[in-house]
């Protein structure tokens, strides 16, 4: 029997404007491997039937986009443990039986664009400040807790998404307004958006930022642009910034070795590719 073409795809909806097609089909390019890689667009009623045919259609597995990575969880047999803490799914592999197993790999791309682009971050070294309670934040508070950040200061525009995040992951997170999100900066070495708040096409992100510590790490999960108004204040007030880009190159690389079989390396040229 002639082996099938490995093939892996982001399903989402929408899905036009997801970076991942180009790269995964940069890595499969760079490293010379057979296979493919296709963004789907699949509606939250088809979502099972799409999952259900993809083995038999080559797929090894998938990334899963908004709005899928919760409602995923339930048609998967088997989900990591990091999945199942978060609560959501990104990365599935297809068994050869046609099994799915559900993974989720967002706490570790953050972390490793944390130390990749910030070499002499220390998360212990205090208190993290997180603006946004939702999807995102799961992964991002799970991944700073297990890093051994002090405390955990939260804040969202709906205070009750916060409030449920500090019940499921405990006492050492600390629930602040929103009208006084900008005091959990002076208390904070690692400081986190992860809104949409930002992004183009979406309001600024209006949280006073001069309690900014010169020296603390501030990151923003939204990546487009690039250099978001919260990286470039950070900057001036003499903080370290590193933007979101990374971690979405770096969320992509478990999947990648797992369906394709090599380990892919996040690098300048990954950027500029992924960038066009
Ligand atoms: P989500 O579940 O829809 O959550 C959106 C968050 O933004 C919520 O906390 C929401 O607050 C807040 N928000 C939205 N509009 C707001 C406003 N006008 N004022 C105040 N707060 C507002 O989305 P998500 O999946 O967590 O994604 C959040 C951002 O992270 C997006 O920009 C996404 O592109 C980015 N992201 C980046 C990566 C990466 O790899 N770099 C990975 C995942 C996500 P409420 O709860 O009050 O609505």
């Amino acid at each position: 029997m002639k082996q099938k073409i490995p093939l892996a795809g982001v399903i989402g909806s929408p899905i036009a404007q997801s970076k991942s097609p180009r790269l995964h089909r940069h890595w499969l390019r760079r490293y010379g491997l057979r296979g493919d890689y296709v963004p789907l667009h699949v509606d939250p009623e088809d979502l099972e039937t799409v999952l259900r045919a993809m083995p038999k259609m080559g797929f090894v597995g998938a990334n899963v986009t908004i709005p899928h990575k919760v409602a995923v969880m339930k048609f998967a047999d088997q989900v990591s443990d990091r999945a199942t803490l978060v609560g959501a799914a990104n990365t599935l592999i297809f068994k050869d039986d046609g099994r799915i197993f559900a993974d989720n790999t967002d706490g570790y791309g953050f972390m490793a664009n944390l130390h990749q682009q910030a070499p002499d971050w220390d998360p212990r070294s205090g208190n993290a400040a997180v603006l946004g309670a939702g999807g995102a934040a799961r992964a991002i508070i799970v991944a700073l807790a297990d890093a051994g950040v002090t405390e955990i200061l939260l804040s969202n525009r709906t205070r009750a998404k916060a409030d449920a995040l500090r019940s499921e992951f405990g006492a050492r997170i600390r629930v602040v307004d929103w009208v006084q999100a900008g005091n959990m900066f002076e208390d904070a070495t690692t400081v986190v958006n992860t809104t949409s708040l930002g992004m183009i096409g979406q309001p600024e992100l209006r949280v006073p930022l001069d309690g900014l510590r010169a020296g603390a790490l501030v990151t923003d999960l939204v990546y487009s642009p690039l250099r978001t108004s919260l990286l470039e204040t950070a900057h001036a007030a003499g903080c370290v910034t590193v933007d979101g880009l990374g971690m979405l190159l770096h969320q992509g690389v478990p999947g990648f070795e797992r369906w394709f079989g090599t380990r892919p390396e996040v690098d300048e040229e990954t950027r500029r590719v992924v960038l066009g």
